[in-house]
């Protein structure tokens, strides 16, 4: 979908090693890296050239080269010492020069004021020391070819837990990191009940009372101001844990897909759902074959992972959890003509979540019969049935590789049918979404319009689209057709809130996703779209409000 040259920049800014010219060569290189015999290497290099399914960024990058770190994400403990803090610095900044995002719970630490024994001094609190970790990841800038990210996370019962709160009020504060409320049930079972006044909390030195109604309404401002902090639900991911033997969970990966326990790291590998629509219908024998390739190859990634400290080694061993997922999940919805914001599209979803995720445990219990269980199997919650991999499905943002196989990313709906691309010379191109310029064109047509009249017509529709981001106010247009094309800001927040639900109940580990909201959505909105996320069982949620960051990410009219 997307031009030739977008991907060429996407492609030699990234992924493409010393000798290498095109994205054939990088798909070879990955493939003979993996595969254990001629016939493998062949299924996964015609699965990654074919766009249908493609590893996270680190195993393009680096698998098959000296680095041979192949995994997104890692979860690395913060002990509440000075060696144990600097050490946790150092380890992160090792994953970051690989290409890999880390997650920190800082609430081991602390709090400010807090008596330090050795030196007869006072402690700094958590967020001082987030301030240099953020600080380092500035430094080290994952070698080049990605942006080192952090996931920061407070205990909701955190005494310092206000001061996190608002770490992120000032724009540009702690750019390294997406900042986190780790909430329990108790604590949204008061805010449900409305039991604003109750103290939740008492600083230890000097005995402050912190409330539920002042905790909530920080994180519910913070988020409608400027997105942030996300909010963790701490008892949901661990009545979801699937080794609670190894102790619970408390930390996320940076986009917050992979609930993790210290230490742990995970590879990420997403399915195409474009890819497996053939000729207007969707090859299930397609999704599931390639469920069964792409749970086998992340399976040999930990395998041939090179594992950049050994505590991680065996941590991610022990366990041998993987992340498959999907991407262009709205692109197939299109091409089968489902709505986004439709019962009957979620309905498709959710099917299609439960196929990949049925198909992954099958191909995890083959594996495990042919080369043994994952090593703490015994305890686990598979404990009835052998399995290789604590975990096999998540959904990952996709932001890179959904970019090379030009589809929508990861359960996100599209942001805009037409957009201006920059590529890296700064040639600007306006895309336009392939199934939607089909879909108008016929329309058109059946409206009675044919030829240049057809296309000019046609042009100003994309040019309104290209201007405004929408064209559900092109009133001329069919009901049926507007209804079907909705934007990610067309659709409503709590559908936004519907379709992760849908696809939690397939995923093993968690999901990363955007709850979108109008530039006029209210505190109030925010706040009952959290509690809608706790209630339909979400492990996380992160909001956007529109236009509430200057640096928007992802603008309307230029993407990149
Ligand atoms: N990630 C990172 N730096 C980045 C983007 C992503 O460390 O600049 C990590 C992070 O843990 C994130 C995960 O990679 O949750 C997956 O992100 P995404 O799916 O966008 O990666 P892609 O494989 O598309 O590059």
């Amino acid at each position: 979908m997307n031009p030739p040259s977008v991907v060429d920049s996407i492609l030699s800014a990234r992924y493409l090693r010393k000798g290498e010219k095109d994205f054939t060569d990088i798909c070879r290189r990955v493939a003979s890296a993996l595969a254990d015999d001629e016939n493998e290497r062949a299924r996964f290099y015609e699965a990654m050239i074919s766009l249908r399914f493609l590893p996270n960024s680190p195993t393009l990058m680096n698998a098959g080269t000296e680095i041979g770190q192949l995994s997104a994400c890692f979860t690395l403990p913060v002990p509440d010492t000075i060696d144990g803090i600097f050490d946790a610095m150092k380890e992160g900044a090792i994953i970051h020069k690989t290409g890999g995002g880390t997650g920190y719970n800082f609430s081991h630490i602390r709090p400010e004021g807090s008596p330090v024994q050795s030196t007869d001094g006072v402690a700094s609190g958590p967020i001082s020391f987030m301030r240099v970790f953020n600080a380092a990841t500035d430094v080290i800038k994952q070698g080049g070819r990605r942006r080192g990210a952090n996931m920061g996370i407070l205990n909701v019962w955190h005494p310092d837990i206000l001061a996190f709160i608002s770490a992120k009020k000032k724009e540009g504060e702690f750019s390294n990191f997406n900042i986190s409320v780790m909430v329990n049930d108790k604590f949204m079972d008061l805010v449900a009940a409305k039991s604003f006044e109750t103290v939740w909390l008492t600083k230890g030195g000097t005995g402050e009372k912190i409330t539920v109604g002042q905790i909530w309404n920080g994180i519910v401002e913070g988020i409608w101001k400027n997105g942030e902090p996300g909010i963790l639900f701490y008892d949901e991911i661990n009545r979801h844990n699937p080794t609670p033997q190894l102790g619970e969970i408390d930390t996320t990966n940076p986009c917050g897909e992979q609930p993790l326990l210290p230490y742990e790291s995970c590879v990420l590998g997403s399915i195409n759902l474009a890819a497996c629509v053939r000729e207007g219908a969707f090859d299930e024998d397609l999704l599931r074959d390639t469920s069964r390739m792409a749970t086998r190859f992340l399976d040999l990634v930990i395998e041939k992972n090179v594992f950049p400290i050994p505590q991680i080694a065996e941590a991610t061993r022990k366990t041998r959890k993987i992340g498959l997922g999907v991407m262009g999940v709205h692109d197939a919805m299109l091409m089968l003509g489902l709505s986004y914001d439709s019962e009957k599209g979620r309905a498709w979803c959710e099917w299609v979540m439960k196929v990949i995720t049925e198909t992954a445990i099958e191909e995890s219990h083959r594996l495990a019969e042919k080369l043994g269980t994952f090593p703490a199997w015994q305890g686990s919650i598979w404990k009835d049935y052998e399995v290789r991999n604590a975990a096999m499905t998540t959904v990952a943002p996709t932001g890179t590789i959904s970019l090379l196989a030009g589809c929508s990313s990861g359960i996100e709906p599209i942001f805009s049918f037409a957009y201006t691309r920059k590529n890296t010379v700064g040639k600007v191109f306006v895309i336009v979404n392939p199934v939607f310029k089909e879909a108008l064109l016929h329309t058109l047509t059946g409206m009675g319009y044919a030829g240049d009249e057809r296309e000019k017509k046609a042009g100003e529709v994309i040019s309104h689209v290209h201007e405004t981001g929408s064209m559900q106010d092109v009133a001329w247009l069919s009901a049926e057709f507007r209804g079907l094309f909705k934007t990610a800001l067309d659709i409503p927040w709590r559908e936004h809130i519907l379709m992760q639900a849908c696809f939690q109940k397939y995923v093993h580990a968690s999901i990363s996703k955007t709850i979108n909201m109008p530039g006029s959505a209210t505190k109030d909105d925010c706040a009952e779209a959290l509690l809608m996320a706790w209630k339909l069982g979400l492990k996380g949620i992160t909001i956007y409000r529109t236009g509430s960051r200057e640096d928007v990410v992802l603008a309307l009219k230029e993407k990149e």
